[in-house]
């Protein structure tokens, strides 16, 4: 059964009737461009074929009512009574509502079943797929008008201003303005975005080494001062405005240490710019060379990689149909990414959970993931 005819049966257990609304927004994986939004980059994902699913109707008064199956928990909220962050998943939905509302919207209340496949804290971005799965659901019940990028925009504020995570655009951006079969380059200082075709004939395969990031924080903290510091030397507003010629021509007056983590950055961008080009040209041999060559940068350069994610790496492209692999996200552990045939995923997939097992003892998650639209209304 999908999860379009699972939340509408959902619906109908919790709340008795038809839901009015089905709505769908996707998780997604960042293709290459890592570490290069908040110096002002360039970012590459796309949405993929996992998502959170809301069936809803609307209510009469203001509240709103949401049964999450994952937490088997329903919970209701006042619309009149958001001045304060509580605690829990209903926080999400929860400070779209607040955001909207500080935004200007005059929303109304529903009853919802969330539903989502996007894995929680797998990397996938399960929060950005709730927060704009839940901004259709009030678009749907209030009739406002759905702009992708106000709406991602209003996201990133839940994440950083309700919730308390410091994250940058691109999650809820992709999801909100995917397109089926495209990934979204996304320019993080502008916010312009073009969507570009995934070459033809290749799936995406995300693979979750099954380790946690440790120490994350300041490790990431550290990395940003250092790409301040390259910044300042260059004497510009970010390393986004260093070409890589300009960065060449004196680099050799930077330490070692600022040095690298510039050199990864720089060079970074241009290998994102360059995949959207080759995507174009719908050349799936050249992606995948610049997406190994983003994981290079990233474990030498930027030092965010680790033993699992170099092995998961490893263990991609020594298969047949693989055309890359890089580690994907913030790094120190999670999900690594591949191109790879379309004709070979599921061989690919099994390989790999083999192979990436037998090295490290660990069971990976192997997701095949295909390029869908960001999120709708479906019915
Ligand atoms: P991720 O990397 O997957 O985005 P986060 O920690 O940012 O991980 O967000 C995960 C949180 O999003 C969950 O703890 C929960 O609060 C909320 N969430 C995700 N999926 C669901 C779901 N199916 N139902 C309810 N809440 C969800
Ligand atoms: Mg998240």
């Amino acid at each position: 059964m999908s999860l379009y005819e699972q939340v509408i049966q959902e619906f109908a257990r919790q709340f008795s009737g038809q839901p009015t609304a089905v709505v769908r927004a996707p998780g997604r994986v960042n293709l290459i461009g890592e570490h290069t939004d908040y110096n002002d980059g360039f970012v590459l994902p796309m949405a993929i074929d996992r998502a959170a699913w809301i069936a809803l109707r609307p209510r009469a008064d203001a509240r709103v009512c949401v049964y999450s199956p994952y937490f088997e928990q329903a919970i209701t909220f006042a619309l009149d009574d958001l001045e304060t962050y509580r605690d829990g998943w209903i926080e999400y939905p929860r400070g779209v509502a607040w955001a909207l509302t500080e935004a200007g919207h005059a929303i109304t209340g529903w009853d919802g079943v969330l539903l989502s496949d996007v894995p929680v804290g797998a990397g996938l971005s399960s929060s950005a797929a709730v927060e704009m799965a839940t901004a259709r659901a009030f678009g749907v019940v209030s009739g406002f008008d759905w702009d992708a990028p106000t709406m991602a925009k209003l996201g990133q504020k839940v994440e950083n201003h309700w919730i308390g995570v410091k994250s940058g655009i691109m999650d809820q951006m992709i999801s909100a303005s995917g397109r089926a079969d495209h990934a979204l380059l996304i320019d993080c200082r502008s916010l312009e975005t073009q969507l570009v075709p995934l070459p033809a004939g290749t799936v995406v395969v995300v693979l979750d080494t099954a380790t946690r990031r440790g120490l994350v924080d300041s490790a990431y903290n550290e990395r940003r001062a250092q790409c301040e510091t390259a910044a300042r030397f260059f004497a510009v507003p970010a390393l986004r405005d260093v070409t890589l010629a300009a960065f060449e021509d004196r680099a050799s007056l930077l330490d070692a240490n600022t040095r690298r983590r510039a050199r990864h950055v720089i060079s970074e961008n241009e290998r994102t710019l360059r995949a959207a080009e080759v995507m174009r040209q719908g050349d799936a041999v050249l992606l995948g060379q610049l997406m190994n060559d983003s994981h290079t940068s990233l474990r030498d350069d930027f030092e965010v990689s680790s033993d699992a994610l170099n092995t998961i790496v490893d263990c991609a492209r020594r298969e047949p149909g693989c055309y890359g692999a890089r580690m994907t996200g913030a790094g120190f552990g999670g999900c690594a990414v591949a191109l790879v045939q379309a004709e070979a995923a599921e061989s690919f997939a099994s390989a790999v959970s083999v192979t990436y097992r037998n090295s490290t003892g660990l069971q990976p998650n192997v997701y095949v993931c295909r390029a869908t639209n960001g999120a709708e209304v479906i019915a």
